[in-house]
């Protein structure tokens, strides 16, 4: 068998082979932390390192140095980034790239496809949320969902649209609300696949996305080279242009991803899934408490506020007699001034096969004041996308379920 153990960036294989940017590397579904020194992999859950690799995966150096080595001149490839990510132009293929030589453009389609999701599905309207399926090459489905005029819940402007990315098919950290974790991790999305959300979602829409939040299916943070490399194009002045301060990653708390952000030069936001202030109701919830307890993922925050100068976000969903006892309100409260740590509130939305239910709004509205009480900056956030399955994996679990195959839609 095929094994490889990882350390950070690096895929080492039995055979001795190193592969840098292991995230091309899923991990099997049933992993907690994927590329951690020690971790062995079956080479059935393997896919090999994507070639050729598709043009919304590429940053301008690679393109750079690709052509170069071609022996085209540079400025080719400041062209095709204004070709794939100008507003005005945005083009689906290369023979839409009418300033390039058309025996180029033969050559680069072959090396770098154009490999933007199919819109399966839209739902909503433009005056509310707007949830578009997306089916990817290999017929998976993922969703993306548009939030129009949200207020700033990140620290972010408000009056904005904003747009909820997924970073994987499923997921599988298996938090005991999610619909995303219900069917288990299928595999990571590649960079283009992230970057592809953002251009398809303003494509649809004809809406300019002002905030970015990875809060869709996934945990961004277990794939984490190819979320990093996304979250560069989509910065870039190259790529899409979105500034990093209007970009949220939601992690449910993997410690050595968070310190490991925390050093790198982007300014991007950073909430934390909490859903719980001590261990005991945490681990009950989220499985990823048992590797990373609160008192440790407290301290990658505040490492991350420190490194960034920034004030972070706890997630805390509501649900019915598991998180919402004022005793845990206690406690979030302590954790938050701890890191001065803003809290959104959040009713649980139900899951079709899930036993879980929000509370009144009495104790929502309880849960609230013991924090405001107590000086902390917390808000409630009424769920907009209720109506059309917005929460986090419930459109793609809902078709899925429905035996509608991608592409009957
Ligand atoms: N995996 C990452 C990011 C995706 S989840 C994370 O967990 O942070 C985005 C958010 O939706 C998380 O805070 C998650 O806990 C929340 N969520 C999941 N299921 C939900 C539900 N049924 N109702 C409300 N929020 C939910
Ligand atoms: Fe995965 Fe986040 Fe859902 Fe937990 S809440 S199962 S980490 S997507």
């Amino acid at each position: 068998m095929n094994e490889h153990s990882t350390s950070l960036g690096v895929a080492l294989f039995s055979d001795g082979r190193r592969v840098r940017n292991p995230s091309y590397f899923p991990l099997k579904s049933n992993e907690f932390l994927p590329f951690h020194q020690g971790d062995v992999y079956d080479a059935a859950f393997m896919i090999p390192c994507i070639s050729p690799r598709p043009l919304h995966a590429l940053s301008l150096d690679e393109l750079e140095s690709g052509l170069r080595e071609m022996g085209e001149p540079a400025y080719r490839a400041k062209q095709i980034m204004e070709w794939s990510y100008h507003r005005d132009k945005r083009v689906a293929s290369w023979s839409g790239m009418t300033n390039l030589p058309a025996a180029l453009r033969t050559k680069l389609e072959a090396q770098h496809p154009i490999r933007l999701p199919e819109v399966v599905q839209v739902s909503g309207s433009r005056d509310t949320t707007q949830k578009f399926l997306l089916k990817l090459q290999d017929g998976e489905l993922i969703e993306t969902v548009l939030i129009p005029a949200s207020p700033a819940l990140y620290g972010e402007e408000s009056d904005r649209r904003t747009l909820c990315v997924s970073s994987q098919v499923g997921c599988a950290y298996g938090c005991k609300f999610c619909a995303s974790g219900l069917d288990g991790w299928k595999r990571h999305l590649t960079p283009d696949e992230i970057v592809s959300q953002v251009l398809l979602a303003e494509k649809v829409s004809g809406e300019r996305i002002n905030n970015l939040v990875f809060m869709g299916m996934g945990e961004p943070m277990a794939n984490y080279a190819n979320f990093i490399k996304a979250i560069t194009i989509l910065n870039a002045p190259w790529g899409v242009g979105l500034g990093a301060r209007k970009m949220t990653v939601s992690t449910s708390g993997l410690v050595p991803r968070i310190r490991e952000l925390a050093d790198h030069p982007l300014q991007i936001r950073l909430a934390i899934s909490l859903h719980g202030a001590s261990d005991a109701v945490r681990s009950q919830i989220m499985p990823v408490n048992q590797k990373y307890p609160v008192a440790e993922l407290m301290d990658a925050c505040s490492y991350y506020c420190e490194r960034k100068k920034q004030m972070i976000t706890f997630e805390y969903i509501l649900i019915e007699g598991v998180n919402d006892d004022p005793s845990e309100a206690r406690l979030l409260a302590e954790l938050a001034r701890g890191i001065r740590a803003k809290i959104n509130l959040i009713p649980y939305n139900t899951v079709e096969g899930l036993p879980w239910n929000r509370p009144s709004e009495a104790v929502q509205e309880e849960f609230l004041s013991i924090l405001k009480n107590r000086g902390i900056a917390a808000t409630i956030r009424r769920e907009k996308g209720h109506d059309i399955d917005a929460a986090c994996g419930q459109l793609r679990r809902r078709v899925s379920t429905a035996s509608l195959l991608p592409g009957s839609l």
